[in-house]
């Protein structure tokens, strides 16, 4: 159980007839700025937004969309779009109203009737919001009578809409998403079922450093593939060809090296070639046989069978991190691998865990998805979250009592 309270702790009275102001993360996908291309992250929220609609709430969505330059408005990110794809995703009305802070949209909130859904526009169309302003806090507050923050993916930036305003409006408290969430992340890293397996890959060792500073302690294994392989490769004095190297963190991944002992697996064999334009000769090696001339872009086979191995004798796996340059055949097959050893791994009753937003978007490909005991909706926090860092929009609600 997380520590949070969420929506499912709130009293019917607490509930009916009140404005329940929800911060979801519709930040989704659009094609020329009018439809919604993926609309995961919007499914992903309707579980909350009926739980609230169906005890009687009146419903008010805000969500941030891309990056708007400047913190003006951008028709480009506008969240109508959105708001049409959501009447679609649910039997209930939705109402669209292109205001955030003023008058108009508390005029807004206060028209809705119970069991409605209104969604205002972007709000990151306030200069206020990535500032955490305390006067946009306090004005997004007149626009609800309870405050539930369910934008998981978000909950890592202190805005004014994920953390702020929780200040102003309370009940301050989780949806179910943001519940699901923490509740996988949080009892894989507080309390997991061992052996705990982490696999992490991706593009760079730098990135990832405080994540594995803080699993390894708490893991059984770490197995590790992808570009960042290559500066532990160099830190053992290998040659590294043509790959992905970052020199400055040589040093670090020779301490890590040293610090983590045998909970630390490295790939034993590579699939290289001479650029990624020249994919059609990779050829596998042994780690000690990269050419100088070539570069790692996946695991290699031996690779893939042993981490499968290690998979399948998990009672706990989180995975962050492609093993290759995933959007390159052949050297999406180690990303493959990892996810169906997964796959096989949530079906013999581990937990299963992907956090990050390529590995999950590499899942999603695989069709596994529905195949892992969780999929994390949110790259950036989940990997904070990995790291042990409090998330600020998780910090902001109230405690269960
Ligand atoms: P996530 O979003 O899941 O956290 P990252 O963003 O850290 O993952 O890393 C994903 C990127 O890493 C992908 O674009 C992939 O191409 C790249 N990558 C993985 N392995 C390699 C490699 N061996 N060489 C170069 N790039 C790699
Ligand atoms: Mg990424």
């Amino acid at each position: 159980m997380i520590s949070k309270r969420t929506i499912r702790d709130l009293t019917d009275a607490e509930v009916r007839g009140k404005r329940a102001l929800v911060r979801v993360d519709f930040n989704v996908p659009l094609d020329d700025s009018v439809n919604v291309s993926d609309d995961t992250r919007i499914r992903a929220a309707l579980p909350t937004i009926e739980a609230l609609a169906s005890r009687g709430a009146r419903v008010v969505l805000l969500s941030h969309l891309g990056r708007p330059k400047g913190g003006k408005p951008e028709p480009k990110y506008s969240l109508a779009p959105v708001a049409k794809r959501l009447g679609e995703l649910t039997s209930r009305p939705v109402r669209f109203v292109a205001a955030l802070d003023s008058d108009d949209a508390v005029a807004a909130t206060h028209e809705l009737k119970d069991g409605e859904i209104l969604l205002l526009e972007n709000t990151r169309f306030n200069a206020g919001e990535e500032k955490n302003d305390d006067a946009l806090a306090k004005a997004l507050a007149r626009l609800g009578d309870l405050y539930v923050n369910d934008a998981f993916g978000a909950a890592h930036r202190a805005h004014s809409s994920t953390a702020g305003v929780a200040k102003y409006l309370h009940p301050a408290v989780a949806g179910l998403l943001m519940e699901k969430e923490l509740e996988y992340l949080g009892s894989a890293l507080a309390d997991p079922q061992r052996p705990f397996i982490a696999i992490l890959g991706g593009a760079k060792i730098s990135g990832k450093i405080d994540v594995i500073e803080s699993l390894l302690p708490k893991v059984d294994g770490l197995l590790i593939g992808g570009a960042m392989a290559n500066t532990f490769y160099k830190a053992m004095g290998l040659e590294t060809g043509k790959s992905l190297v970052e020199p400055d963190r040589v040093d670090l991944a020779k301490s890590l090296l040293d610090r983590a002992g045998f909970r630390l697996t490295l790939p034993h064999d590579a699939m290289v070639a001479p650029s990624l334009e020249q994919a059609a000769s990779a050829h596998a090696v042994k780690r000690d046989a990269v050419p100088p001339n070539e570069a790692m872009f996946d695991i290699g086979p031996d690779t893939m069978q042993s981490y499968a191995r290690a998979i399948a004798t998990a009672k706990t796996v989180v995975w962050n991190g492609p093993m290759g340059v995933f959007e390159t055949p052949p050297f999406d097959a180690g990303t493959r691998a990892v996810a169906r050893a997964m796959a096989d791994a949530t079906n013999k009753g581990a937990t299963t865990i992907v956090g990050g937003g390529d590995s999950a978007a590499a899942v999603a490909e695989a069709r596994l998805e529905a195949r892992m005991s969780h999929v994390s909706t949110g790259g950036g926090a989940s990997l904070e979250f990995l790291e042990g860092k409090p998330l600020p929009g998780v910090e902001a609600l109230e405690t269960r009592r």
